[in-house]
């Protein structure tokens, strides 16, 4: 259950392994408007401006809730787009009011991180911020322009980079299904993505995420109209667990420390262990599903 005080618009999101965190509204919505994205839609995008505020919002959550919280989430879409000094600041104050508090994060965009030079990223790290999730959906140029995503494989990699630099843990989530059922574009985003994740290996061995989840079209997204029209025809289950299987195959055979996790609600096969010493493993259990539908979950069970 999450913590939650202060000015949070309804409605919220946050990464599933953020369902304990305290949220913390820094920005109201998302800077952008993804395609296939309604999550942000009902919201117009700001920034809250008034640091104190925010400040207030972070010690009413100690006196609610004690000691208790160890994490802290910064609220919404894309609160990385936030300056530095202020992300800084409110992260060293959460640390100052929360004595148990272990992990700040934030979703961000590849651009805004890379909009961030080395040092900031830097002095955001000592302040102890401690995670990045970010939307990546695809590494195939094509697929990320056809979905509005306003970045490319380029600019993730060299985002990613950027933040095992400074230290900021990455955890990069995938959306299969987003080429639509075209089986040559589909390979193409399985491929393009696997050529993505292999540049984002830190050149350390540090731990990083990378987590497909798949396309789930929803009202009130370009990609719903583009279906009625015709434009877009989504994949089979089938079709996505090709998908999966591609990119897990052309990932390069040294990515140690890489956590690779399908467990998410919307995936039809859970798969959760390391790139590097799991690949194998991985790769048969989705043969496996590919050739026998019932091993797959059903669509009546997927959510997001
Ligand atoms: S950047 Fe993320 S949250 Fe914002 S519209 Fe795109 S997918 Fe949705």
């Amino acid at each position: 259950m999450n913590y939650v005080v202060g000015n949070l618009v309804e409605p919220v999101f946050r990464p599933p392994s953020e369902w304990d965190a305290l949220l913390i509204a820094i920005t109201t919505g998302c800077t952008r408007k993804c395609t296939f994205c309604s999550m942000y839609r009902s919201k117009k995008f700001s920034i809250r401006k008034n640091t104190e505020e925010i400040k207030e919002d972070i010690r009413k959550a100690r006196a609610f809730y004690g000691d208790r919280v160890q994490k802290i989430f910064f609220e919404d879409g894309n609160a990385f787009v936030v300056k530095t000094d202020i992300l800084a600041e409110l992260t060293r104050f959460s640390y100052e009011i929360h004595p148990n508090l272990r992990k700040v994060s934030a979703y961000a965009h590849a651009k805004d991180i890379v909009s961030k030079s080395d040092e900031e990223l830097r002095m955001l790290a000592e302040s102890g911020f401690t995670m990045v999730y970010v939307g990546i959906e695809s590494g195939d140029d094509d697929v990320l322009k056809a979905c509005k995503k306003g970045t490319t494989q380029d600019e993730i990699a060299l985002a990613a980079q950027k933040c095992h630099k400074a230290r900021i843990a990455w955890s990069g989530i995938f959306l299969l299904g987003l080429a639509g059922n075209d089986p040559e574009k589909s390979r193409k985003h399985a491929i393009e993505s696997a050529k993505l994740i292999n540049q984002m290996a830190p050149p350390t061995p540090i731990k990083w995420y990378v987590s497909p989840l798949t396309l789930q079209v929803v009202p009130n997204t370009e990609l719903w109209e583009q279906i009625s029209t015709g434009e877009f025809q989504p994949c089979s289950s089938e079709q996505i667990l090709e998908e999966l299987h591609t990119m897990i195959m052309y990932t390069s055979n040294d990515l140690h420390k890489c956590v690779f996790n399908t467990n998410h609600a919307s995936n039809y096969m859970g798969l959760k262990g390391e790139l590097a010493r799991d690949k194998e493993k991985f790769l048969s259990i989705i043969e496996a599903g590919i050739k026998n539908p019932t091993l797959r979950r059903p669509d009546y069970l997927r959510g997001l």
